[in-house]
């Protein structure tokens, strides 16, 4: 047990022994998200570190929404997170808070910082500061820094009263303008901001940096362990500086993780966001996107996300993984659980020449040959069928063992046929392919023991459904679209949504609820569409194809 421990795990074993910086205490996490867009699969790995961090220890996790930034966040986004959190199988219970609820109180900790001497109001406009910020061996100048504490006193209280424009002054932390690590050269932790907050409305003008609030919101709850992404990792001088600076009984540690990367796609959401503005995508939720929300509509299952999570382990280097992975995770989550069925998705007319006419006959089908108690459904089968329109060739290509004239193949469960010849319309391309049933191979099999090459999925044409079925590719035609020299829009696949209408269903399809999956004989795992499939318009979109172009090491 203890060898497939992460390497947080082992910290918090560590910590937990007599003595330990947590000994006696419960383990407390946090998941805390900024509300300016929806969850993607990175928050995926995210939310299992912190809540299967928990979970594991006994311990709890808060949702956080990180509300600090007046400009971007939407209610709107706050409620999609959380359903999206609950759908993968996490709860917070009524540990649901807002950064915002701590505005007064890390004011309180800034007049603090003041009266020690550990902060200061510094009236250097953005450009100036950048320009006196020195270099690794030149340290950072501000004429303020030494400026008497009842100034900064005085020119902070005035600054909340909105007495002051934009920019004009910042609370800057008195630490170190010559440290090597340039977070530490007497940050900003306070901006003025004139902006109305989504929650707070115009109360406030002054708005606190992330270095500074994250620290205050993790010590305000109590929280333990502040997992959090790498590039936080030179952040975290500062965040101990301020927990250790402030008056609050409890002190978190910062721990990062390596950020999860995926091929074919980006995962930020001020870029995702880009793509639904441009209309590459219909939105947040577009099957196509790596967000919680689209992966789900997709037909993306919780068990695959956690699956592809936890083999994906917990790194401290960060990576891109292979966009076939998932796929992977999901091919081998619905192989097991979906339910089969039989779709042709390009039909044309199959007819059975010595099949009585008006005679029907009924095949019992397993519903999911993995799962044996799922039991088996009755497929009707009449003298005219819909095939794919690929199954057919009349002049067939080298090693095409399909339907063509002369040749015989097995209808999935139901019959051997034997190709015999094909109608055309006035332009010569074909309408409809006839054969001959031999009514000895019922189920497949023939009598005699010859062997059939190929086995072809069909739908009875007297019973069919009608259905929409829309296939998918990558979003993008590169592993890697936002590397930091180009720009990710030049590598939109414009194939990557195919629409195909007419296709013909299993009967019993017809009665598909929003979200159902299945195996659809030879052509993938699709799902019915969400929000576009009614019994009178069935929409079904393929999750993942059957071909596996990932070889599992
Ligand atoms: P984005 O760039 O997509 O907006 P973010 O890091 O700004 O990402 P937040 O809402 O601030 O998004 O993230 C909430 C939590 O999820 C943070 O702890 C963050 O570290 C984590 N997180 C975000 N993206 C990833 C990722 N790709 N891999 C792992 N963790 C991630
Ligand atoms: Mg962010």
């Amino acid at each position: 047990m203890a060898d497939s421990k992460n390497f947080i795990e082992q910290i918090i074993d560590e910590e937990l022994k007599e003595g330990g910086r947590v000994y006696g205490k419960k383990i407390h996490t946090r998941f805390p998200p900024e509300p300016n867009g929806y969850l993607h699969i990175g928050h995926a790995k995210a939310l299992e570190i912190d809540f299967g961090t928990a979970e594991a220890y006994n311990g709890l996790c808060n949702l956080r929404m990180d509300d600090t930034n007046p400009t971007k966040e939407d209610e709107e986004y706050v409620e999609a997170i959380k359903e999206d959190i609950h759908w993968l199988g996490h709860d917070w219970d009524d540990r649901f808070f807002y950064a915002s609820e701590y505005f007064e109180k890390m004011y309180e900790f800034a007049i603090e910082l003041i009266n020690k001497g550990l902060a200061y109001v510094c009236e250097l406009t953005p450009d100036q500061m950048r320009d006196m910020r020195g270099d690794t061996k030149t340290p950072a100048v501000s004429p303020y820094r030494d400026r008497p504490i009842e100034e900064s006193l005085d020119l902070f209280k005035r600054m909340r009263a909105g007495e002051f424009e934009d920019g004009k002054m910042t609370l800057r932390a008195k630490i170190d303008l010559a440290s090597g690590n340039f977070n530490m050269r007497d940050p900003v932790i306070y901006r003025i901001n004139h902006l109305p907050h989504h929650r707070t409305g115009t109360e406030w003008c002054i708005y606190p940096m992330y270095d500074f609030a994250h620290p205050i919101e993790d010590a305000l709850e109590g929280i333990t362990h502040s997992l959090c992404s790498l590039e936080f990792e030179a952040h975290r001088p500062l965040y101990d500086w301020v927990v250790n600076n402030i008056s609050v009984e409890c002190k978190p540690r910062q721990i990062e993780f390596a950020r999860l990367g995926i091929t074919h796609t980006v995962l930020s959401k001020r870029k995702l966001r880009a793509m639904i503005e441009a209309g590459i995508v219909s939105g947040w939720d577009d099957p196509r996107m790596p967000t919680l929300c689209g992966l789900r509509r997709r037909g993306y299952t919780p068990a695959s996300i956690h699956n592809f999570s936890a083999r994906n382990g917990v790194a401290k280097v960060n990576s891109v993984v292979d966009f076939a992975f998932l796929e992977y995770c999901l091919r081998e989550d619905l192989n097991d659980h979906a339910q089969r069925a039989m779709a042709v998705l390009k039909p044309i007319k199959l007819i059975i020449d010595n099949y009585p006419e008006g005679q029907t006959e009924e095949f019992d089908v397993e519903n999911n040959p993995k799962d044996e108690n799922a039991g088996t459904r009755k497929v009707s089968f009449s003298r005219e069928l819909w095939i794919e329109e690929e199954d057919f060739m009349e002049v067939p290509a080298p090693k095409y063992f399909r339907l063509f004239p002369g040749n015989e193949v097995r209808l999935k469960s139901a019959y051997v046929v034997k190709c015999v010849s094909c109608d055309h319309d006035a332009e010569g391309n074909v309408t409809a392919v006839h054969c001959t049933y031999d009514p000895d191979s019922r189920g497949g099999n023939t009598l005699d023991g010859r062997k059939i090459k190929s086995t072809i999925h069909w739908v009875d044409a007297k019973t069919a459904v009608d259905g929409e079925i829309r296939l998918y590719d990558r979003l993008f035609t590169t592993e890697q679209p936002d590397l930091a020299d180009c720009n990710y829009l030049d590598f939109i696949n414009p194939n990557s949504l195919e629409i195909i209408k007419g296709a013909k269903l299993e009967a019993f399809l017809a009665d598909t609820k929003p979200s159902d999956r299945f195996q659809f004989l030879r052509t993938g795992y699709f799902c019915a569409d969400s929000k576009d499939s009614t019994h009178d318009h069935l929409v079904f979109n393929r999750a993942v194809s059957l071909k596996d172009s990932y070889k599992p090491e």
